[in-house]
């Protein structure tokens, strides 16, 4: 929502400092609306932030970290190996890089088409595993944007529990990228009353229904809404030079 400048952090101390930072912010906005701020899981997301400035962030207490890209997780995960880290994928999935999601992720947060469910169920079967998975939906109506429109999200659900190696967990959205509050309000709105009615139609459907939404700009907008993820990248890392388009077009 807003573009704030964010400085870099370089050091141990400095992410501890953006992380209580952000977690502060987090409770204030949680205690607002009389949610618990233990409720609230924060997802720092460290596309582009290179290894050893990650190792740091590590050190400072990050026990999950975000990406958008695979290939970029792919690598980190590999250099890092040594760190205790789950890695999340929180950007889109073309199928032939499910193989390496299915090796290398604990979640995947931008679930929005069959062929890439059943591209992963496929993988994680043949490797034992599963994957827990948020379905991504487009509140925005912008039609660059990833995501099922809201008008599929049931039928889409229905066809999931097929993919037994996927564990459904809820919901993850983009707000329209804009500096108009009620705007990105109007999107968080929409993904919790499409929550609450996939829940109302099938609860079985949805697992714990958590609501993934909320990023540097609007992460406290997210959290008044009924936010249990926030991906937050930039308040904790410093700002990127590349530019949003890059991970979802039209951004
Ligand atoms: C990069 C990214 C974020 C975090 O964005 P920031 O502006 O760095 O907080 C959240 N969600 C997704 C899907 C992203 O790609």
């Amino acid at each position: 929502m807003h573009h704030d400048d964010y400085s870099p952090a370089t050091t141990v101390a400095e992410f501890r400092t953006r992380l209580a930072q952000v977690r502060h912010r987090i409770a204030a906005a949680a205690l607002r609306v009389g949610r618990d701020p233990r409720d609230v899981r924060l997802l720092p997301v460290s596309k582009t932030v290179p290894e050893d400035r990650i190792r740091l962030a590590v050190e400072a207490g990050c026990t999950q970290l975000g990406e958008n890209k695979v290939q970029e997780a792919k690598r980190k995960s590999e250099n890092l190996a040594d760190l205790d880290v789950q890695w999340s994928v929180v950007g889109h999935l073309q199928t032939n890089k499910a193989r390496d999601v299915a090796a290398f992720a604990s979640e995947f947060q931008a679930l929005d088409r069959l062929r890439a469910a059943a591209a992963l169920d496929r993988r994680l079967q043949a490797a034992g595993r599963s994957l827990d998975v948020h379905v991504q939906v487009n509140t925005s109506g912008e039609d660059s944007k990833y995501g099922l429109p809201p008008e599929e999200v049931p039928a889409f659900l229905a066809e999931l529990p097929a993919f037994t190696a996927l564990r459904v967990r809820g919901f993850m959205t983009l707000a329209t990228l804009t500096t108009d509050a009620g705007d990105v309000r109007a999107c968080f709105r929409l993904l919790r009353s499409i929550r609450d009615r996939a829940r109302e139609e099938n609860p079985d459907l949805i697992g714990p229904g958590e609501l993934s939404m909320g990023m540097s700009g609007d992460y406290e907008i997210a959290v008044e809404e009924g936010a249990d993820c926030v991906r937050v990248g930039q308040a904790i890392f410093g700002s990127r030079s590349t530019p949003d388009s890059h991970y979802w077009p039209g951004g």
